[in-house]
């Protein structure tokens, strides 16, 4: 149902191919499944635990026969839960192909749209603006798809080298545009293309930004997944870390504990951008201008999954449930560079800045080790070797798959931030005749 217009319903597979409701809310779903411990008798691997906790979303709605396959084939790495010592693990959701957490949330997004869309006259055009990972793992997650295929526009001169590498590794169904411009401009070029009547007419366009509850439900089989391990191994509910930015991840771990899974206290961890922590002290929400941080994914002055948080948690006790039901922690980013400097020695783990985050709430919270914690490890540091790098003193070496998508990098077009321009090349590639690029 949407946030905005609780009798506005609809089933998942409608919710995904929208992305938004439109009355302009996001869906959030009507209620939460009772999935204890015990539900997930037998359930060993991460692929069983993602079906038995998604089945109950999916009930009634075409996704479901397909659902198994989906699970099966949204993982295809490990997920490490790694004990470092001092009541403290780690969950490293950074195996996937693009090094960080959205690989999975964009992979079953794809491959539910690509199931939906079986049979269809047209494929459905994704049209992502992005400035660095997202779009890395969409087009990731889309890549060979069939009866999907994927645009992506960045910021020329605006992401990093190595961000640049990820975005451009790709061919046939997905087309990445370099934009002469800043991510805003190829925000707007998005929404102007979603209104422009040509673009309506040539192509079937959607969207998979991080507002989609396509993203966000299967990130709970992280929080499901880690906590029920974490139960078998102590019988105890371990308290979460989560760095947030956009809270997609974190509002994940939140929606598995109220599915019953065995989770203690949430804590949001975020960088100098305060609106999660402002609302969390004051109960009034309010967005702050995005400042900008080492921790560069997680820089979001108004959040998007705050309007779902807030939905969640109306009309139940105001701001002191909430205050009970979620923590929140705001990172300087001196304190995110002593966590990377020091993470050798003092974790015996090389931190990505993100993740970062979440050892600083780690330390601050509990400085006497007394409760267990699971830190939640958004990124491969190998992702943002500019600020790990000098601060750890040698080079990190980057992940098997990662390494792979970078080695595919060639040349894009580039093109003014007008929507003609981007126009040009991505018609130019849709013509009839136009021949398949290698
Ligand atoms: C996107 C991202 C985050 C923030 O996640 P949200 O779901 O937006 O809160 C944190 N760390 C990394 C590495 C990310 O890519």
């Amino acid at each position: 149902m949407s946030t905005r217009t609780p009798a506005h319903r609809v089933s998942l597979s409608t919710a995904l191919q929208d992305g938004l409701a439109p009355d302009g809310g996001l869906y959030v779903p009507e209620r939460f499944p009772t999935l204890g411990p015990e539900a997930f008798a037998g359930c060993t691997t991460i692929e069983a635990v993602a079906e038995r906790l998604l089945r109950p979303f999916a009930e009634g709605d075409g996704l479901a026969d397909v659902l198994p396959g989906i699970c099966e084939a949204m993982f295809g790495f490990p997920v490490p839960l790694r004990e470092i010592g001092r009541g403290t693990s780690v969950l490293e959701l950074f195996h996937g192909p693009t090094a960080a957490f959205k690989d999975v949330g964009a992979r079953f997004l794809a491959d539910s749209l690509a199931r939906l869309n079986e049979g269809a006259a047209q494929p459905l055009t994704i049209l992502v603006a992005t400035s660095g990972d997202t779009g890395a793992a969409v087009a990731a997650a889309f890549w060979k798809k069939p009866n999907v295929e994927v645009v992506v526009l960045y910021p020329k001169g605006k992401v990093s080298d190595r961000q640049e590498q990820q975005l451009t590794g790709w061919s046939d169904n997905v087309q990445t545009v370099a934009v002469r411009g800043v991510f805003d401009d190829c925000q707007t070029l998005v929404k102007e293309a979603f209104q422009d009547e040509a673009w309506q007419e040539r192509l079937r366009l959607s969207s998979a930004n991080s507002i989609n509850i396509g993203r966000l439900l299967p990130q709970m089989t992280y929080y499901a997944y880690a906590s029920l391990r974490h139960w078998r191994a102590h019988g105890t509910r371990p308290n979460v870390i989560v760095p947030s930015g956009n809270l997609g991840n974190g509002l994940a771990c939140l929606y598995a504990r109220e599915c019953g899974l065995p989770i203690g206290e949430v804590v949001f961890a975020t960088n100098e951008n305060r609106p999660v922590t402002h609302y969390l002290e004051t109960g009034e929400y309010e967005a702050f201008e995005t400042q900008e941080t080492l921790a560069t994914a997680m820089d979001v002055g108004n959040p998007s999954n705050m309007e779902r948080l807030r939905h969640h948690y109306s009309g139940s006790g105001g701001a002191e449930a909430l205050h009970d039901a979620i923590g929140a922690e705001r990172v300087t980013d001196e304190q995110i560079e002593r966590h990377v400097r020091q993470g050798p020695e003092a974790w015996d783990t090389v931190w990505d800045p993100h993740t970062a985050t979440a050892v600083e709430a780690r330390e601050h919270l509990d400085p006497d080790d007394e409760h267990e914690w699971i830190l939640v490890a958004t990124a491969h540091p190998a992702k943002f070797p500019e600020v790990v790098e000098p601060l750890v003193g040698h080079a990190v070496d980057v992940p098997e798959p990662l390494a792979e998508v970078m080695a595919r990098s060639h040349p894009v077009p580039e093109v003014d931030p007008t929507l003609s321009a981007v126009a040009d090349v991505v018609f130019e590639d849709r013509r009839p005749d136009a021949t398949e690029h290698a």
